[in-house]
């Protein structure tokens, strides 16, 4: 397989760059995780896709990657729900991990590589803070926390381009017990009656930021090739990493940064205050997981996207669209000696142009046409066709949902009952009990009246 150039808009120099590893052929990868406090959303479902697919494709055009993808299992926002339900944090970290890898599942996103955990990797964080102490760039406040001494960083505010606006953004915040209002925390303090962690600084908690951080440099070392993760956490987050350990190393974190755009929902921002918040869990109710990839794959991965039933209904229309080549194939194989060179090439080069996938899926429309008007091989065609889906994560053993939507069932009720009708006016008995017959194999009686005819359900 011929490698394509692969070019990525890097966050680090605002624009699209060629990617080069740092060792030929091999890709150290991380991306940020969810925080395991309650169920993910369909924020998260598009940034994990997107990773997936970019891993997907690396790997078919014959890199070695290695992908890393947090958990967060100890956050206030775990404290807080845990203590609203009445349940242990780490129990609820549990459960809400075995929703998200369920989720993931249903998505079709593939395990990562490593998979590690916070609490998992209390020890790291402790030698990485008591590093940075030792270098000069954070100090023990009196109130116990440890803060990162940014003014001590000179290359802060590098990812978001700015320069003290860490300062500005946390004017208003109180000092507390920190040097500068812009320090933030790598662990904070706790009474021993409160849940946390022993540490050679005391009872606490670890501070978000470093945790990835310390598990970068235990899974990959002190450079990574890509860190990848959605636009809002630019700052403070990936900064913050930067920082830490780029202080600590002296050496470059990253040699690549990509962000993927926000999702919104009927053109809002997703909150559950809004009453807009949309889990991946009720998502799968009604759309299937092909149907929300197609979505996300839809549009390219640094755009914002807009969650409607509309377009989550286009998407179960376009996805099912071209699964219905495979309809009446028992089991697809993908043969990769017999590709359309053509649509493969623009395929790839799609793909490696900033992980286009947009213009990626239009080519599997372009082959799904040839097949349905039959020109051309068949049979290469749609094994391409499979292979394109295939390299973009769709998952051919998913059952299809029904694109029908709530409307046109309703419409296609009304046109069976009106049939029946003018059948039973023209006499035409055999037809009416023929439609009444089917209505009770689905689980309906028909009540028939001056006004029209009443559908009751039996079940
Ligand atoms: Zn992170």
């Amino acid at each position: 397989m011929n490698k394509p150039t692969i070019k990525l808009f890097n966050s680090l120099k605002r624009s699209v760059e060629e990617f080069i590893p740092i060792k030929e052929n091999k890709i150290s990868l991380y991306t940020c995780g969810p925080t395991v406090y309650d169920s993910s959303h369909i924020g998260h479902a598009r940034s994990f896709i997107v990773w997936d697919c970019l891993v997907r494709f690396f790997r078919e055009i014959g890199y070695e990657v290695k992908w890393a993808r947090n958990i967060t299992d100890i956050d206030d926002k775990i404290i807080n729900r845990s203590l609203e339900l009445g349940i242990e944090p780490q129990k609820l970290a549990r459960i809400e991990t075995y929703k998200y890898w369920r989720d993931m599942n249903n998505l079709n996103v593939q395990w990562p590589d490593y998979e590690p955990k916070a609490t998992e990797n209390l020890s790291q964080m402790f030698v990485f803070i008591e590093g940075l102490i030792n270098k000069g760039f954070a100090y023990k406040a009196t109130n116990g926390d440890v803060y990162f001494k940014v003014s001590a960083f000179k290359d802060y505010g590098q990812l978001k381009n700015i320069k003290n606006e860490a300062e500005n953004i946390s004017r208003l915040e109180d000092l507390n017990c920190k040097e500068n209002t812009s320090d933030f925390a790598l662990w904070k303090a706790f009474d021993s009656n409160e849940y946390g962690f022993e540490s050679p600084f005391g009872h606490g908690r670890p501070g978000w930021h470093l945790e990835c951080s310390a598990m970068i440099k235990n899974i990959f070392g002190e450079t990574i090739d890509i860190h990848g993760g959605g636009e809002d956490l630019i700052f403070p987050h990936h900064e913050n990493e930067i920082a830490q350990s780029e202080a600590l190393h002296s050496c470059q974190f990253s040699r690549y940064w990509i962000h993927n755009g926000m999702v919104l929902v009927n053109g809002r921002k997703m909150s559950k205050s809004e009453g807009n918040f949309v889990t991946i869990e009720s998502a799968l109710k009604k759309y299937s997981g092909n149907a929300i990839r197609f979505f996300v794959l839809s549009a390219h991965y640094r755009q914002s996207v807009n969650y409607t039933e509309e377009a989550l209904q286009s998407a179960q229309n376009g996805i099912n669209k071209l699964f219905q080549i495979f309809a009446h194939d028992e089991k697809i194989e993908i043969n990769k000696t017999n590709l359309n060179q053509n649509f493969i090439d623009n395929f790839h080069n799609y793909l490696a142009e900033d992980l286009n996938t947009a213009c990626a899926l239009s080519i599997a429309f372009e082959i799904a046409k040839l097949i349905n008007k039959s020109e051309g091989n068949i049979t290469e065609l749609k094994n391409t066709l499979a292979y394109i889906l295939s390299v973009l994560g769709f998952n051919f053993s998913e059952k299809p949902i029904s694109s029908f939507n709530e409307n046109t069932q309703n419409s296609i009720v009304k046109l069976l009952l009106d049939i029946r009708n003018n059948a039973r006016e023209t006499k035409n008995f055999q037809l009416a009990d023929q439609i009444r017959l089917h209505f009770e194999k689905a689980g309906y009686k028909l009540k028939d009246s001056t006004e029209g005819t009443d559908l009751i359900c039996v079940n």
